[in-house]
């Protein structure tokens, strides 16, 4: 383990939820970005409280952190929605400061793209591209909004800051808080004369394409963030995140059952009961032999170890789990009646009386 939770949060191993609650909103609230504009080790220190916290106030995964085993919470901060509910769950509906963050008004919005992979391509990675559409910074005014040839003047209310100060009632008491502008709009600027290819945005609409490296092992819903690839933000702020969302298609010779792997091998009647060698499929190319013994009953289940899915971000692969289904025919034809039928009346078997077959028209 890298890190220890508790020294992170600064309680002891026996603490209570309250007392671990209390320790995270106050180093929450001290470490997060916006109330550490020009400290850029608050974002790692303020990931690090949330990691810690996102474990250590879950019970099922505190137990088996105390045991030493590995936590997997997922990439907390590249799911969209997961964070912000970590936040509310601590601090309320009206988040950490009570309004949104200042980065969230002025940066370029985050773009979602479903990119459709198959099961195998899911299991070991691959390279794709993905088009979409979204905005670009402007060529004309390199971003600025500002129409070539000129510059746009200082906002005479924020003096240039794009935000300002306000006092807030929150749960701690009164903050100062820092707000966006209303008179730029968060920007700093007012431009007399706007570029006229994005009429002053510093951004226009475009299609574009990037290249994902899908990494083994992620499944159906798995979202890769792609940093700064998202909507390029309003007259030179940062771009927003690509976010790459994996769908996998149906695959009809697998099912996935989360790093395992489920294969319906049909069986013969003669098959199941004298044995043969199978011939089963696999996720990479090719195929392999599999015995199946004589006697074999419909459901039973043959595991080939290490032949499922890899893991995501780590070693080692699950299992291809083969599934027996016994094939009753349905449509005899005469010679395989008559064996039936034989065959019946030797082991003791009653069945129902021959009809007429119909003649072949
Ligand atoms: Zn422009
Ligand atoms: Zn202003």
């Amino acid at each position: 383990m890298a890190a220890d939770y508790y020294e992170i949060l600064g309680v002891a191993r026996d603490a209570g939820a309250d007392e671990i609650k209390k320790a995270f909103r106050k180093l929450a609230r001290d470490s997060h970005p916006d109330a550490n504009p020009d400290d850029p080790s608050a974002e790692a220190r303020f990931r690090e409280v949330a990691e810690a916290y996102e474990v250590l106030s879950d019970p099922e995964r505190r137990q088996r952190y105390d045991r030493g085993d590995r936590v997997d919470i997922g990439d907390l901060f590249s799911n969209l929605g997961a964070f912000d509910d970590l936040l509310r769950s601590v601090f309320g509906d009206s988040g950490l400061f009570g309004g949104a963050r200042r980065q969230d008004r002025q940066r370029g919005r985050d773009v979602l793209v479903p990119v459709e992979v198959d099961l195998a391509e899911a299991a070991f990675g691959t390279d794709s591209s993905v088009a979409f559409h979204a905005a670009v910074t402007c060529q004309n005014c390199s971003g600025k909004g500002a129409a070539p040839g000129t510059v746009a003047d200082t906002c005479s209310q924020c003096g240039g800051a794009g935000s300002v100060r306000v006092a807030r009632r929150t749960m701690f008491g009164s903050m100062m808080s820092i707000a966006p502008c209303a008179q730029c709009g968060g920007t700093g600027e007012i431009i007399a004369d706007p570029c006229l290819e994005c009429r002053g945005r510093g951004a226009v609409e475009s299609e574009r394409t990037a290249n994902v490296e899908i990494p083994p092992g992620v499944s159906d819903g798995t979202r890769l963030r792609i940093s700064g690839q998202g909507e390029a933000g309003a007259r030179g702020t940062a771009a927003g995140d690509l976010y790459v969302e994996i769908r996998v298609r149906p695959d009809e010779r697998f099912q996935r059952d989360g790093i395992d792997l489920h294969h319906p091998l049909k069986v013969g009647l003669a098959q199941a009961a004298l044995g043969f060698e199978a011939v089963v499929p696999l996720l990479e190319e090719g195929e392999t032999d599999l015995e199946i013994p004589a006697g074999t009953q419909p459901g039973t289940v043959f595991r080939l170890a290490g032949r499922g899915v890899p893991r995501l971000g780590r070693r080692g692969r699950g299992d291809l789990l083969v599934h027996v289904d016994v094939i009753v025919p349905t449509a005899l034809d005469a010679d395989q009646e008559s064996s039936l039928r034989a065959y019946a009346a030797v082991a003791g078997e009653e069945v129902s009386k021959a009809k007429r077959r119909r003649k072949a028209r």
